[in-house]
């Protein structure tokens, strides 16, 4: 007979012994609350009953379905097509990355095969400003390929004891967005934003955060080129008592990016060098349209020069510059992609029987505004919101068969907000 409390786990309730503690993480009763007891003076906490599911769930998945999971990878046309569907611009990084996903999931078909010919990781670093499309790209592509994604911050990272994030955090993010399934999870996309903030040398005069020590530079190379971590499954920072869930990174996809504010002077500078002899002007002249002339030239020397560590560089083969969105991009952003502000608008008009449009002359000025505001296209949204926020206010109380115009006027607040129809009246 068990020590047994009578109101133990084998009747499905839990023991009500303080004392008691799991036997599988050996937290205590008052840690974790109520445990499941079974024979023996056994006992087992919610916690551990979560993960031993998960745990056999993600074994009965890799027995049931691995092996479907990537029967045809898209073609790197295939692949640009869609992302043509969301993303606007960036030609060259579209294809850049299509080749490089597509290059890395055959790779993990060949794995699975058995094949004795090894194809190299290539993890992906994208450089370009803020609200260019780094992390929508990225994020399509997981869509794409139905993989499981997650985005994660190098900033946050910091080394144990301060403050912050474990660098195996961001693959617990992932394992979230799998829903446990580490074989999922373990072929899934991860982006890393804010590269560029790590492991900054006196290079750079541009230093805004202090992060990432030595430890977080080195778990993080190790998990970009393939490693096992223990993952908490509870987040948080690690402690020796807790249980921990083993990923093998070595299949993750990483999409680091990062804007490089300044890079473009150090291309500048390489490039200016070049042409001295051929007589063109010594010094270069750098105007404000340079980071789209010239991030296309972007090498790893750049990202060296800048003050990257040559260790992470090395494990980030694939690199590509995103250029700035320019006014035209930006009108394309609101107007063009499947789920773009503009018809995202005109479906909630449709829903309530009226009708929305912009004038092109609309569209410009709230391009040129979100512009000024240097975020790219991360500003149009506030600005398009801040428009329609009065009339979204009273639309379901106008009635149906409302036509509604926004103009440049209104955008840039000359004109009163509709003035066009007389507010409708809702028949009985
Ligand atoms: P970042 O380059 O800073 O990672 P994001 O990809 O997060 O920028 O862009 C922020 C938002 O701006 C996106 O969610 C998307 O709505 C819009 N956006 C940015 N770039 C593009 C683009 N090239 N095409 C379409 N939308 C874009």
């Amino acid at each position: 007979m068990p020590s047994g409390d009578v109101n133990g786990g084998r009747r499905g309730g839990g023991t009500t012994k303080k004392n008691a503690f799991c036997s599988f993480c050996r937290k205590s009763y008052r840690d974790v609350g109520p445990l499941v007891e079974g024979p023996g003076d056994v006992y087992i906490c919610g916690e551990c009953i979560e993960l031993c599911q998960s745990i056999l769930e993600q074994e009965r998945r890799r027995r049931g379905t691995t092996k479907q999971l990537f029967t045809r990878v898209p073609t790197p046309r295939e692949i640009v097509e869609q992302l043509d569907e969301y993303v606007i611009g960036q030609h060259r990084a579209k294809r850049v990355l299509a080749v490089a996903v597509h290059s890395h999931y055959k790779r993990l078909m060949l794995d699975s095969d058995g094949s004795d010919v090894e194809i190299d990781k290539s993890n992906i670093l994208l450089v370009g400003p803020t609200g260019c499309g780094k992390t929508l790209l990225a994020q399509t592509l997981a869509r794409i390929l139905d993989v499981p994604f997650a985005i994660g911050d190098a900033t946050t990272l910091t080394e144990a004891g301060y403050v912050g994030e474990d660098v195996e955090n961001l693959l617990l993010k992932l394992l979230h967005a799998a829903d446990f399934d580490i074989e999922a999870a373990q072929r899934g996309i991860l982006y890393i934003d804010e590269i560029d903030k790590i492991g900054k040398t006196s290079q750079n005069v541009s230093i805004t955060r202090d992060v990432s020590g030595e430890g977080v530079q080195q778990a993080l190379l190790k998990m970009l080129e393939g490693t096992t971590a223990n993952v908490p499954p509870q987040g948080g920072r690690k402690h020796p008592e807790q249980q921990y869930i083993q990923m093998d990174t070595s299949n993750i996809l990483f999409i680091c990016g990062g804007t490089f504010v300044g890079i473009e002077k150090i291309i500048g500078k390489r490039l200016g060098r070049r042409s001295i002899g051929f007589g063109q002007s010594e010094q270069p002249v750098h105007t404000e349209d340079d980071l789209s002339a010239l991030l296309p030239s972007l090498t790893s020397d750049d990202l060296l020069e800048f003050g990257l560590i040559p260790e992470l560089v090395g494990r980030l083969p694939v690199l590509t510059a995103l250029t700035p969105l320019a006014t035209g991009d930006l009108v394309r952003v609101l107007t063009e992609p499947r789920n773009a502000l503009v018809k995202q608008y005109q479906k909630l008009f449709e829903m309530e029987d009226c009708e929305l449009q912009f004038t092109d002359k609309a569209l410009e000025a709230i391009a040129e505004k979100a512009k000024a505001k240097d975020t790219g296209a991360r500003g149009l949204r506030a600005i398009v919101e801040e428009i329609m926020l009065d009339i979204m206010y009273d639309l379901p109380e106008q009635g149906p068969g409302g036509r509604y115009l926004i103009t440049d006027g209104i955008v840039e607040g000359r004109e009163a907000l509709f003035p066009m129809p007389e507010p409708k009246h809702k028949s009985a």
